[in-house]
């Protein structure tokens, strides 16, 4: 299909796309276009007026900061994915996200301002306990993952604003993301991130966080406390199974039934715990 007819302008830096998003409220930041150009396509939306932000080169890095990262805003699936440091579960679920093409040009800023309730990005930005930073027409802000998301396509960015940079304050030393989809590198019918603190075979502390379950990615809180502070063994990924099973809310679509998404919720959740320890 031909997108309906828009203007287009190309950012040179992130106060001039602030300045010119703030101008015309029917217009749209465009980052690698990977889900923003289907919905042109499909006529699905009809902004005025594209604000190409992928070409601001000081939005595109991976940064060590302390314990933790500092992601920009344009990093790209295929960046995080041939990531080689700390947070490995970053490269884990950038392979997992759609095809190469997609990968190449997709940034993780342009995921979670979409917020698709079945992307990768969400689960994992809420298992690392990220912070997502923000610029827009009255100055940056931060607003904590858990916040972020409000709903299917919905999350916290105010008119004019773009997400700059994804702050996670301290890698964990276990990480993993278990998705189970209908095709490798469908979307999730059910994805689970894992944030594991162990010592002496003991779970010190955790964050699950789940998407493709419902109708926003959340945190597996009953899981998490099903193991926090638990020997690891085959007794607690059974219980933290059954909890992420108990807990989600999830829904009926295409893709699965939301009973089947209930019991993948936990699939996923025991086998990204079970491979984030080792086990
Ligand atoms: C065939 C196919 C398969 C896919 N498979 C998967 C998958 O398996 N898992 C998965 O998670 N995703 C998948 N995706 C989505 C893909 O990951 C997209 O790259 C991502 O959702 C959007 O990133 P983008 O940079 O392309 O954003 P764009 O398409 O450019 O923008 C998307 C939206 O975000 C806004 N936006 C972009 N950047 C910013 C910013 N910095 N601040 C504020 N708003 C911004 C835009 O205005 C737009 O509303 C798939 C897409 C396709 C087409």
């Amino acid at each position: 299909m031909i997108p309906p007819q828009f203007e287009y302008y190309r950012a040179s830096s992130i106060d001039d796309a602030i300045k010119a998003l703030s101008e015309d409220p029917n217009a749209k930041a465009l980052a690698g276009g990977q889900s923003l150009i289907p919905l042109l396509k499909l006529r699905a939306l009809s902004p005025s007026k594209l604000i190409d932000i992928g070409r601001i080169r000081e939005l595109r890095y991976i940064r060590q900061a302390g314990r933790g990262l500092t992601i920009g805003a344009l990093t790209t699936h295929a960046d995080l994915e041939r990531w080689a440091g700390p947070c490995g579960v970053l490269p884990e679920a950038a392979r997992q996200i759609g095809d190469p093409q997609i990968r190449s040009m997709g940034t993780i800023g342009g995921s979670l301002a979409h917020a698709d309730p079945a992307a990768d990005w969400p689960a994992v930005v809420l298992a690392l306990g990220a912070m997502i930073k923000i610029a827009g027409p009255s100055g940056p802000r931060e607003v904590p993952a858990e916040e972020f998301f409000q709903g299917p396509y919905t999350t916290a960015l105010q008119q004019g604003e773009l997400i700059t940079e994804v702050l996670v304050p301290e890698c964990p030393p276990k990480s993993s993301y278990v998705k189970i989809a209908r095709a490798y590198n469908d979307f999730a019918i059910a994805g689970v991130a894992a944030a594991v603190w162990a010592e002496g075979g003991y779970i010190n502390e955790i964050r699950l966080a789940a998407t493709g379950v419902g109708l926003k990615p959340v945190r597996l809180k009953k899981a998490e406390e099903a193991a926090r502070g638990r020997k690891a063994g085959e007794d607690v990924l059974l219980e933290v199974a059954e909890a992420a099973s108990k807990e989600v809310d999830a829904i009926s679509d295409v893709r699965a039934s939301a009973e089947y998404r209930r019991a993948m919720a936990g699939v996923a959740a025991r086998r990204a715990l079970r491979r984030a320890l080792g086990l």
